[in-house]
């Protein structure tokens, strides 16, 4: 509120952030070298800049999350504080309450936001990177001890079995020691899918750190080295094989999705993930987490 107290502070600093670091001069595109600005309303009222040597006018807002939106600026930043300083979410219905708009309007602001602003930078993962996935309901692959469905009959399991695959959304992260993390929705658990996804994500010169899953056999072949962890025979740490660092992104993220935001559909998780993940992933960087989620919004 002290650093953006109204409409007009946020549009300026969206004209120095995009165009005019000093805010009166910007490379004119039109007279194609830079050219003094000046600050008109438009004939439609809105607010734009305009160069002084052939009177292009310049809307800061074009190709942003928050053109053609008629909620104010104002509003979008303070959705994007809030945003960037929660720990475990924002539910549409507080962002409702907080900021006086419709629920579908907050609704709207909070998706743009999560699969614009906080989607992935496309930055790649190096160094020692552990693997795993799960699904965000909660339940693992495959329960240690004792199986809750085997008290059913066989055909009843498997049938159970093969709706519950159906109804979760598999979640696969990857995440650097001591550094970022990124996160994805996948259709299966199954191998191809996720050594693709690895692939993409991290630099050969890696190593690799996962549990026994089968599906992550032969990664050696993709990366420097692989080293697996054998969870089903109570083995969770051997030296610097373990997989404690992505499973604490996990404790952390599903507990958050089910107090936050209850029930999440395959369609939008992916925008939940980009948001825990770019949270976890701005505390390294050098100014506000604020002002990280500022800076995307030209990216
Ligand atoms: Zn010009």
């Amino acid at each position: 509120m002290r650093e953006f107290p109204d409409d007009a502070s946020c549009l300026e600093h969206l004209w120095r952030q995009r165009y005019a670091p000093d805010g009166e001069h910007a490379e004119c595109p039109k007279c194609e070298r830079e050219r003094v600005f000046k600050k008109y309303a438009t004939a439609q009222g809105r607010q734009s800049w305009t160069c002084t040597g052939c009177g292009h006018h310049v809307h800061p807002t074009a190709g942003t999350i928050f053109a053609k939106s008629s909620t104010s600026l104002h509003l979008w930043y303070y959705a994007m504080y809030m945003m960037a300083s929660t720990r475990c979410g924002l539910s549409a219905k507080q962002l409702e309450r907080e900021i006086g708009v419709s629920y579908r309007t907050a609704w709207r602001m909070l998706n743009k936001i999560r699969n614009e602003l906080m989607a992935d930078d496309g930055e790649p993962l190096r160094g020692d990177i552990e693997a795993d996935e799960t699904s965000v309901d909660g339940k693992p692959r495959k329960p240690h001890g004792q199986h809750p469905q085997i008290a059913l009959g066989r055909s009843r399991r498997s049938e159970a079995m093969k709706l519950r695959e159906r109804s979760r959304a598999t979640v696969f992260a990857a995440v650097e020691r001591g550094g970022r993390v990124k996160a994805t929705v996948l259709p299966s658990r199954r191998g191809p899918a996720l050594k693709a996804k690895l692939v993409e994500w991290v630099e050969p010169e890696s190593i690799i750190v996962t549990d026994e899953w089968g599906a992550y056999k032969g990664l050696e072949r993709h990366f420097l080295a692989h080293s697996r962890i054998n969870h089903s025979s109570g083995v969770y740490v051997e030296g610097d094989t373990h997989t404690n660092t992505i499973e604490g992104f996990f404790g952390h993220l599903k507990p958050a999705i089910r107090g936050t935001y209850r029930k999440v559909s395959h369609r939008w998780l992916q925008g939940y993930l980009n948001e825990f993940v770019w949270r976890r992933n701005a505390r390294y960087a050098e100014t506000s987490m604020f002002a990280a989620l500022l800076d995307r919004i030209d990216a």
